[in-house]
């Protein structure tokens, strides 16, 4: 099946059994912004627990914050927002369509990559088990065309990046002959730069009322809070503060469904580091973020590290974890080294010291700042993109999500074989005596099969059958979502089964 079908029906599936709807969607929708459903929000807070827990339970020396969405405007001045957090942006005067100038470009160096790809992978095939691709790869004349082609155009567009050129970027996507994927045209007009903060006013009336931004990034709540964590919380350095919230951006193209949202949440870690030692600490935590990611066992072959085209204003080191979505690798979470930029531009625009008096140094100095951050929505997708399975079976196909169970929204349903026989009370009963420690559902509607087949859909990882067995010896069949194998077991036992299949313990172990 083509990818982007997959994607299609990806997205068609979260809506059909609760997971992600269109937000206002009786209004025809609002752009890239969206709503979790029943099971969505369960997943997504499972995500949270995920994050949190591996940051805040498993190192001592991260804690937690959860700083308010509005803040001082002057935050966002001295953070550099206001005068450099914006991206390219281009139209299309036939289609008159947006479009972000370097997503246009990046879009071009994918498809010469994929031509790469498509070249390496006709020859495994033809060459079969002795097929060498390193040495095909450094020889095959195409391949070598294709990437000297790709390093010319990632070097041009990685310079103009840098040094800001806008026309460069425009004159890159007329050489390339890049076109409007709506009009076919290349009538671009002059690449703009676009702030992205959302504002707005507060206060009552309009001469006193001062205008405000929703955060773009939960990163500068954790900053200006810097002080007051590592005193009451007599934190030494290193240490880290963790945050889950909102994010708000008017990104130019919203495309690719939660992949980029105008409100998302963020999960964002900032690292305090003595200077100097920030670039191990960047090393430490880009092999960490990479381990939390694998242990769902998504395959390790679907992620991959990227360095960026360009730094950010703040940065002296910066690298994406990306994954590979039916769209293709794109990043999901960033870890930068902010320096001491942060900090230090508060120091400036609040006139209050902002340091930290390092006792083993003996000396007082402005903390550098090693950056974990990470979209919950774009790691949803991730999860559903990972999960999704269409399995032929014997007679019949199945869809299954494949989530990993300690993510998964609902950890087992109940379901008496008939409606009648005491069966119902006895699953209730199991229900009530599980309920407080797992997410269960009961189902008592439609044949047995159509009933597993609505749980293997939403990801439920066990089914537990009653039927007339249960009443006379207590025990229940468990059948397993992934192999679809069924097992007799005692009741008592349940708990024990599930919890130990559940628990986030596995996936911590692998951290
Ligand atoms: P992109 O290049 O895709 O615009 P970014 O580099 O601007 O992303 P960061 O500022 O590093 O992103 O934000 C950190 C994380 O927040 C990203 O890795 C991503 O997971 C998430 N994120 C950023 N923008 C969005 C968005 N518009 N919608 C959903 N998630 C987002």
């Amino acid at each position: 099946m083509a990818k982007e079908d997959t994607f299609k029906k990806l997205v068609a599936h979260c809506k059909e059994y609760g997971f992600v709807f269109q937000s206002s969607e009786i209004y025809d929708g609002l752009g890239a912004v969206y709503d979790y459903g029943q099971l969505g929000v369960e997943l997504k807070n499972n995500i949270k627990k995920y994050w949190w827990d591996s940051m805040v339970k498993l190192h001592e020396n991260v804690v937690g914050l959860d700083s308010a969405i509005f803040m001082h405007p002057t935050i966002w001045k001295a953070s550099g927002h206001v005068d450099a957090f914006s991206d390219p942006l281009i139209d299309n005067k036939d289609s008159k369509k947006r479009y972000r100038a370097d997503v246009l470009i990046e879009e071009q160096l994918a498809k010469i990559e994929g031509k790469i790809d498509k070249e390496v992978a006709k020859a495994q095939k033809r060459f079969g088990d002795s097929f060498d691709e390193k040495q095909f790869r450094e020889t095959n004349p195409r391949v070598l065309s294709n990437q000297t082609k790709y390093e010319e155009l990632h070097t041009r567009f990685a310079k103009a990046l840098n040094d800001s050129h806008l026309d460069e970027l425009k004159q890159i996507i007329i050489d390339q002959g890049i076109v409007c994927p709506v009009s076919g045209s290349r009538n671009w007009t002059d690449v703009r730069q676009f702030n992205l903060m959302f504002s707005t006013e507060m206060g009552a009336t309009a001469e006193g009322a001062s205008k405000i931004y929703l955060r773009p990034e939960t990163a500068q709540g954790i900053f200006v809070n810097y002080l007051n964590v590592q005193k009451t919380g007599r934190m030494k350095i290193p240490f880290g503060i963790a945050q889950i919230g909102k994010a708000f951006r008017n990104e130019i193209v919203a495309r690719q469904f939660i992949f980029r949202m105008r409100e998302f949440e963020q999960m964002e870690m900032q690292f305090f580091v003595r200077p100097g030692t920030e670039l191990n600490w960047f090393e430490k935590w880009k092999e960490t973020r990479m381990k939390w990611h694998k242990a769902l066992g998504f395959g390790d072959e679907n992620y991959r590290f990227h360095e960026h085209e360009k730094l950010a204003h703040y940065a002296n080191a910066a690298v994406d974890i990306e994954y590979k979505f039916p769209f293709g690798f794109k990043e999901v979470e960033g870890i930068h080294s902010r320096t001491d930029f942060d900090l230090s531009q508060h120091e400036e625009y609040s006139g209050k010291k902002i340091r930290y008096f390092d006792p083993d140094l003996n000396e007082s100095y402005v903390p550098f700042v090693v950056e974990t951050s990470i979209g919950v929505d774009r790691m949803f997708l991730q999860v559903i993109s990972a999960a999704y399975c269409e399995e032929q079976l014997e007679k019949d196909m199945r869809v299954v999500l494949k989530i990993p169970p300690a993510l998964a929204p609902i950890k087992f349903a109940v379901l008496p074989l008939v409606r009648k026989d005491g069966l119902p009370e006895k699953a209730r009963e199991i229900i009530s005596n599980l309920k407080f420690d797992f997410n269960c559902q009961y189902d008592e509607k439609d044949s047995i099969g159509k009933r597993y087949r609505r749980q293997d859909a939403i990801g439920t990882p066990f089914c537990i059958t009653v039927d007339h067995q249960t009443t006379e010896d207590n025990t229940v069949t468990i059948r397993y979502r992934d192999t679809m194998a069924q097992k007799r077991v005692a009741i008592d036992k349940l708990g024990n089964i599930i919890g130990e299949q559940v628990n986030f313990k596995g996936l911590f172990g692998k951290i």
